[in-house]
C-alpha cells in the first residue's frame, strides 16, 4: 500500500511574506518575503513528500475594501516567484470573508479544507504553519499539528508542536 502523504498547510501573510500593519498587501511596493523562506521551502520540498497547501484569510477580498484587481497581481507575483525557485504549491485556498461574517471557510474554520480529511492524506502527521493563534486553532480543528512562527502579534498561550522565530527553525524541525 502506498504511504499516505502528509500536508503542510502554509499561511501566507506573516509566514511567506511580511505582514503589514494594515493587514493588507494591495500593492507590490508593500510586498517583501520573509528571510530565507524560499530557500527553506525549496529544501523542504526536495527532502520530504509533504503536499504544499497555501491557506490564507484575505478579509473583504472582492469588495471595495480589497478589490480583486489589487489582490491578484500581488498574489500571482508571489506564486510566480516561488515557482521560479521550484517551490510549487499543490493547492491554494483563499477565503474572502470578514471575521464578522462567521463563515466556516475563514480560518480557523476548515470549510475550504474538508477534501483533505477523507482518509487520503496523513493528517495526523501534517502541520499548519502560521503566525497567529487562529492558525494553531486551525491545526486543532483539522486534527493535525501546528508550527507557530513568532510574529508581530506574539500571541500568548500558544499550544503548538513547535514554535520558532524563523524558517531555518522550521526546516530543522521538519528535516532533522
Ligand atoms: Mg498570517
Amino acid at each position: 500500500m502506498q504511504r499516505m502523504r502528509p500536508i503542510l498547510f502554509i499561511d501566507r501573510d506573516g509566514v511567506i511574506i511580511h505582514e503589514t500593519e494594515d493587514e493588507k498587501i494591495e500593492r507590490i511596493e508593500k510586498l517583501t518575503f520573509l528571510e530565507d523562506v524560499i530557500y527553506y521551502l525549496r529544501k523542504i520540498k526536495e527532502e520530504t513528500d509533504y503536499l504544499f497547501v497555501m491557506v490564507s484569510n484575505q478579509d473583504g477580498l472582492g469588495t471595495s475594501y480589497f478589490p480583486d484587481e489589487e489582490f491578484w497581481p500581488v498574489q500571482n507575483f508571489i506564486v510566480r516567484t516561488l515557482e521560479g525557485e521550484k517551490v510549487k504549491f499543490d493547492a491554494i485556498h483563499i477565503d474572502e470573508h470578514f471575521e464578522s461574517d462567521n463563515h466556516p471557510n475563514r480560518k480557523p474554520g476548515i470549510g475550504m479544507l474538508e477534501s483533505y480529511l477523507t482518509g487520503e492524506y496523513d493528517i495526523a502527521n501534517s502541520f499548519v504553519i502560521g503566525d497567529r493563534a487562529t492558525d494553531v486553532m486551525l491545526a486543532n480543528n483539522l486534527g493535525c499539528k501546528a508550527i507557530y512562527l513568532n510574529s508581530i502579534y506574539s500571541d500568548k498561550n500558544i499550544d503548538a508542536a513547535f514554535t520558532t522565530k524563523n524558517w531555518k527553525g522550521i526546516y530543522e524541525f521538519l528535516c532533522p
